[in-house]
């Protein structure tokens, strides 16, 4: 299974008792509530034909409430959801989970204590949990939630994302120089794919660092040169050159306009006619060619596809990050997980492995990515194995296996997401009603609320 999480979040404008409400009727379209069936049944095993007249209480009490508002403020550090109430609904046909939970959202602390006791907001986070072919049936409980609250006159809206940004936020926000990965043409992704292969690369770096290649000079790679003109990266001129002395007489774009000049009367300063000279093609990198090879650009744009194939939005990633004279290829946040991606279209070496857990240190991701068409030395790994930087490291030492690495990555950074989502689902499933309470209404005993309170100090 590719696992897939989907989550959109809504304001609920502070109206906390509509969530039953949703529940309810998300039951009668067709969606079975687990936690409140499993609740039901609790009760009617305990209670019986009393089991109508139990108060039920779900969910955590106030106290514990008023615990995790304080702790929502450090949500990002703890390791759970400030969910208040819950509910989760499994999708057979799809072997797959939607869920829906009321959350608090954090409000940044503030240095002003008069607004620091502020409530914080409270949000509807629905989500999705399983393969990522069945995605989409998140859109229709999304549908069937704004139904639930426009038929209770409270119209939502929901903002989509796979896990917060913050991180990168953060990053952008200081003032770091990057590009969003969001600016990545289509073209672009296509040209990075076709220089993976690393003859067409070669040829493309050859006609980079020359400025321009004669056609004798490219004979014995006549067929790579044609796939790279086919996709535009490179231009071809005609060059008509003096016979007796090499001298370049005239450069034209198209070849036809030869016999014509030379119908003109044009003729070379040595007195031959046009068409008499020696006449080549010219092949030229374009703009394009230039972009992509320029610090490896190319490599960039093979990350933005790798991620995107395992549903990483672009919208998580940011590249040629740089402040001040270090510079971070990429950086990808995906549930939360801070990623840090180093490129090299060469072998990966110590001389790097200083440079990047450097910035290992000032960064801190979860994870440290390096990626290198040509291998990572093997005195990199051991150094990284004794100084036990604080970031798990994936090496990618050929580009054939980096799909399989990222997906790898990517697919743990899910799991534990998807283990952070659940544990909040924990919280709101259990049942308040104490069984005493249940077995005393079965029985028909009605003990005084003063009685039941002083049963608490009872050793
Ligand atoms: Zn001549």
């Amino acid at each position: 299974m590719s696992m897939m999480i989907r989550s959109a979040a809504a304001d609920l404008n502070g109206r906390q008792e509509l969530f039953d409400e949703v529940v309810k009727y998300l039951n009668s379209s067709g969606y079975s509530p687990l936690l409140r069936d499993a609740q039901r049944g609790y009760i009617a095993a305990i209670a019986g034909q009393m089991a109508e007249h139990v108060d039920v209480r779900t969910g955590i009490d106030e106290y514990r409430i008023g615990q995790r508002l304080l702790a929502s403020s450090r949500y990002r550090t703890s390791s759970d959801i400030p969910a208040l109430m819950g509910e989760v609904f499994w999708l057979e046909e799809q072997h797959a989970i939607l869920y829906l939970l009321l959350v608090t959202v954090p409000t940044r602390p503030s240095a002003d204590r008069s607004t620091s006791r502020e409530r914080p907001s409270l949000a509807l986070q629905a989500g999705y949990i399983g393969d990522r072919d069945s995605a989409a049936s998140l859109d229709q409980f999304k549908d069937a939630v704004s139904s639930a609250l426009r038929a209770s006159d409270s119209p939502i809206t929901w903002t989509e994302s796979e896990g917060t940004q913050l991180r990168l936020q953060s990053l952008t926000s200081s003032g770091a120089g990057h590009i969003p990965a969001s600016q990545i043409t289509v073209s672009e992704l296509e040209c990075a794919e076709l220089l993976r292969e690393p003859i067409l690369r070669q040829l493309a770096i050859r006609l980079r660092q020359s400025g321009g290649i004669l056609a004798h000079d490219l004979t014995a790679h006549m067929a790579n040169l044609e796939v790279l003109l086919q996709h535009g990266l490179v231009s071809s001129e005609t060059v008509v050159m003096c016979k007796h002395d090499g001298h370049q007489i005239v450069r034209l774009t198209q070849r036809e306009t030869i016999d014509g000049l030379t119908t003109l009367g044009v003729k070379c300063s040595c007195g031959a006619p046009l068409a008499q000279e020696q006449i080549e093609e010219y092949y030229t990198a374009n703009e394009m060619l230039r972009k992509l090879l320029d610090n490896s650009y190319w490599m960039n744009a093979v990350l933005v596809s790798a991620l995107e194939e395992t549903g990483v939005s672009r919208d998580n990633l940011i590249l040629c990050v740089h402040e001040g004279p270090g510079e971070v290829d990429a950086f990808a946040e995906v549930c939360g997980a801070l990623m840090m991606f180093e490129m090299k279209d060469n072998h990966f070496s110590m001389g790097h492995a200083y440079a990047f857990g450097g910035r290992i240190g000032v960064y801190k991701p979860n994870y440290a990515v390096i990626i290198s068409t040509s291998g990572v030395d093997a005195d990199v790994k051991q150094h990284f194995e004794r100084v036990r930087p604080d970031a798990e490291m994936v090496y990618v030492s050929d580009l054939a296996e980096l799909q399989l690495k990222i997906e790898e990555m990517v697919d743990m950074v899910r799991r534990l997401e998807c283990m952070r989502i659940l544990s909040a689902v924990d919280l709101v499933s259990q049942v308040r009603s104490p069984v005493s309470e249940m077995l005393a209404l079965r029985l028909g005993i009605a003990v005084p609320a003063v009685h039941r309170e002083v049963s608490v100090y009872y050793p």
